[in-house]
């Protein structure tokens, strides 16, 4: 699939003349093969291997491809993804994380809107998505007569008492912290405080969510480094050769490519340049 999306992408730069119009051109391209095999076969498999290695020579081919079109010093690459994945449980039980388990919410979230809906009707108040706890429409049930805050703090116990969960949350209280914590770190990212979203949900660690409707696969979405931390290669003539250690953010990508390319973007960006690693002009 990978090598068809990049042959797709080389006629795309063909056809379109990129890099021959006397301005820089960007090109985007997503591979998602790795995580379609990683979510049906799991990140120990032979079939992620076996993905990575092919991904790997197709990946190759196509920017040999590019060089030869223009020159390797004149293409800029950046490589990073989106997330990581965790382990099966079962798995993970097997190399010694006792607290590897599958946690399925779906029947707790089902009672606290069963009690609800006798109390105030309407069905499903309570969503749960990836650890999230959202309540969309909390003002009509507040409207209702209902004490929305006790509702939340009892849903919060349950969550807390099911095993393999880590810790509960209220977004507002994370945002009272420091971020020196990666769990709260990733929280704040992932869920602005006007998301709705009224607790989130930790598990712990090489656990993973589970849904009834959904079958037995790996899964990510947790604020831990096997789901969180990615690879972020840049290279071309502009870079300084390294590897380094800092911490650093996909969000970086955009303000450094600005950058190198001299421009000043026209609002605030979230990341920083990543000076770093900038050659000094010769
Ligand atoms: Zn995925």
């Amino acid at each position: 699939m990978d090598s068809l999306t990049l042959a797709f992408a080389l006629e795309g730069v063909r056809t379109l003349g990129l890099g021959s119009r006397g301005a820089v051109d960007l090109l985007s391209v997503s591979l998602s093969t790795t995580d379609y095999v990683g979510h049906t076969y799991g990140p120990d498999s032979r079939e992620i291997h076996d993905q990575v290695v092919r991904l790997d020579r197709t990946l190759g081919l196509f920017l040999q491809q590019l060089f030869v079109r223009y020159g390797s010093g004149n293409v800029l690459i950046v490589l990073t993804a989106d997330h990581g994945v965790t382990p099966f449980p079962e798995r993970s039980r097997a190399e010694g994380h006792r607290d590897a388990q599958r946690v399925n919410v779906d029947t707790m979230i089902a009672a606290v809107n069963a009690q609800l809906d006798e109390r105030a009707g309407g069905g499903a108040w309570v969503a749960f998505e990836s650890g999230m706890v959202l309540l969309p429409r909390r003002a009509e049930l507040a409207a209702q007569g209902v004490n929305v805050d006790s509702v939340m703090t009892d849903v919060a116990a349950r969550l807390r008492a099911v095993p393999g969960v880590a810790r509960i949350d209220r977004p507002a209280d994370l945002a009272k912290r420091d971020t020196t914590s990666a769990v709260v770190r990733r929280w704040m990212h992932q869920v602005p405080l006007d998301a709705g979203v009224e607790l989130v949900a930790t598990l712990k660690p090489y656990s993973i969510w589970a849904y009834a409707n959904v079958p037995a696969i790996a899964m990510h979405g947790q604020p831990s480094d096997i789901d969180a931390h990615v690879p972020l290669i840049l290279w071309g003539r502009a870079l300084r050769r390294g590897v380094y250690q800092e911490r650093v953010a996909t969000v970086d990508i955009a303000p450094t490519l600005a950058r190198l390319l001299g421009l000043s973007p026209a609002e605030p960006l979230d990341g920083r340049v990543l000076t770093e690693a900038i050659a000094p002009r010769d």
